[in-house]
């Protein structure tokens, strides 16, 4: 029997880590504060607990990097994956689920596996010098006494932004003479359906009414600590896109495109919110794209403003939360431990990716490197060409730890196919006449590439391991 390791942390992260471990027979004690302690945003005491939205994004393996990500996770026998697939609910195009079924599943998974103990308490400092190979996996909201010690081993400055948190909505207050069920462009998503999302229409006058009521509306007062903080790009609260130009939210989460109301189906609409299904009763929807740091009180009051949800009832309102990552260009090897402390390893969503699925994508390697270092086998990288291996390229090689200044310029990145390798004959050529058809031949390029130099990385792994 191998020597157990520890892993910190049981969200994403750290159960996807533990599992990999316990499936190559490697003994996992898994410790997780909740609800011992809680952070700001958990809600439960379950593992790999989704503390937002309930979506793990686009599904489309061959044209969308994120979906290139779940598909190569699957391969790679993921736990996450198969709980979140196990679990989907209509979302179109992308892959949402049913949040409790889902890290209910986690949690019996690991819980029964012989291989795992788990342990509820905080971990409030360095690990005991007893533990030779552990992996730190306590993500964004890191308690403060883990936060502090590990600043002071690397002596490397945390870096804080805010992440924000969308509204989510009763359905049964929403008007549905106003609104109407359509997935944008009607495209089938993974869940079967084609109808998955409820559509609020806004037209021009409604739609000025609304940014006027936005960059007017009172927002939380900035605390020391987030004044000096950039906005995740990503992520920016809706009030600050409205600041930055009056059609920015018609461009962006409010985009009419590819809807169609059946109430009024020869008006065009100015701009649509939309909501997507949050629970498998259907009894829960949340406001796409609508993360904002408005005062409670001015979210249902201008929200209100929606057409079709006048008489909307929240079961969640919007709001911020402090991020915690490493610098991990600067501290971290490519197998993901501390340079300087090499028992230590570190995932999700600390070591600077961002994402339920990015994070757990880092603690699948995190935990396959722990189990070959115990199990003395070669540690192997996925290839750069991969989503794997240009996420680990991202958070441990491929990119610039500094700038000019000597400013700390890493930031947290979803899987994006700009992180990838170019192909080595070039770029794909553009079929005549058809718009946008050079970016999804290199994007389907990339994907099948990916996912060919995956299965090899996979197989080579195995026999290494049979042998
Ligand atoms: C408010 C908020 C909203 C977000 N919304 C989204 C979203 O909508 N979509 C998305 O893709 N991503 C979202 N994210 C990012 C999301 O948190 C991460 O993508 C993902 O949960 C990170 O996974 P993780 O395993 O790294 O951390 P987590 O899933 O947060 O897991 C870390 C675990 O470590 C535990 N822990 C912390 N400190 C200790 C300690 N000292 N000892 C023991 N246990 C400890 C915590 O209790 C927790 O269970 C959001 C983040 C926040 C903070």
């Amino acid at each position: 029997m191998a020597k157990e390791v520890h892993v910190i942390g049981g969200g994403l992260a750290g159960s996807e880590a533990a599992w990999q471990l316990v499936s190559a027979a490697v003994p996992v004690t898994l410790h997780e504060m909740r609800p011992t302690c809680r952070t700001e945003a958990h809600q439960t005491d379950a593992l790999a607990e989704l503390v937002c939205s309930n979506s793990f994004r686009s599904d489309d393996a061959a044209n969308n990097a994120v979906g290139l990500l779940h598909e190569e996770m699957r391969r790679a026998n993921s736990l996450i994956m198969a709980a979140a697939d196990r679990h989907k609910l209509p979302a179109g195009g992308a892959l949402a689920v049913d949040r409790d079924g889902f890290s209910q599943e986690v949690s019996a998974a690991l819980a029964n596996h012989p291989l795992v103990t788990i342990v509820r308490e905080e971990i409030d400092g360095l690990p005991p010098a007893g533990w030779d190979s552990v992996i730190v996996a306590t993500g964004p909201l890191t308690s403060p006494a883990l936060a502090q010690a590990i600043q002071t081993l690397t002596g490397q400055a945390e870096l804080a932004f805010f992440d924000a948190i969308a509204p989510i909505v009763h359905r049964e207050s929403i008007d549905m003479s106003v609104c109407w069920l359509q997935s944008r462009y009607d495209k089938v998503g993974p869940g079967g359906g084609n109808a998955d999302y409820i559509n609020c229409p806004l037209d021009k006058a409604q739609y000025d009414a609304f940014i006027d009521a936005l960059i007017a509306g009172e927002k939380t007062a900035f605390k020391e600590w987030e004044a000096s903080t950039p906005y995740f790009e990503g992520c920016l609260p809706i009030e600050v896109m409205a600041e930055r130009g009056r059609e920015t939210l018609a461009h962006g989460p409010m985009k009419p495109v590819g809807l169609s109301s059946p109430h009024r189906p020869d008006t065009r609409p100015c701009a649509v919110v939309q909501l997507r299904q949050d629970n498998a009763l259907g009894t829960l929807w949340n406001m796409v794209g609508f993360q904002t740091k408005l005062k409670h009180g001015e979210q249902v009051r201008i929200f209100r403003m929606i057409p079709g949800l006048e008489q909307a009832e929240f079961a969640r309102l919007g709001g911020l939360h402090l991020n915690t990552f490493l610098n991990s260009p600067v501290l971290l090897d490519g197998s993901l431990r501390l340079k300087d402390d090499p028992r230590l390893r570190f995932a999700g969503q600390i070591t600077g990716v961002e994402g339920y699925v990015e994070s757990a994508a880092i603690g699948l390697l995190a935990g396959r490197f722990a189990a070959a270092e115990r199990l003395g086998r070669p540690l192997s990288s996925p290839p750069p060409t991969t989503a794997f291996g240009a996420l680990l390229a991202h958070i441990t090689g491929g990119h610039l730890s500094q700038e000019g200044d000597g400013a700390r310029s890493f930031q947290p990145m979803n899987v994006n196919f700009g992180l990838f390798p170019p192909l080595p004959a070039g770029e794909p050529r553009r079929e005549k006449g058809v718009r946008g058809s050079r970016t999804l031949a290199r994007k389907q390029a990339l994907s099948a590439r990916a996912l060919a130099d995956l299965d090899r990385w996979l197989a080579g792994d195995a026999a290494t391991a049979a042998a």
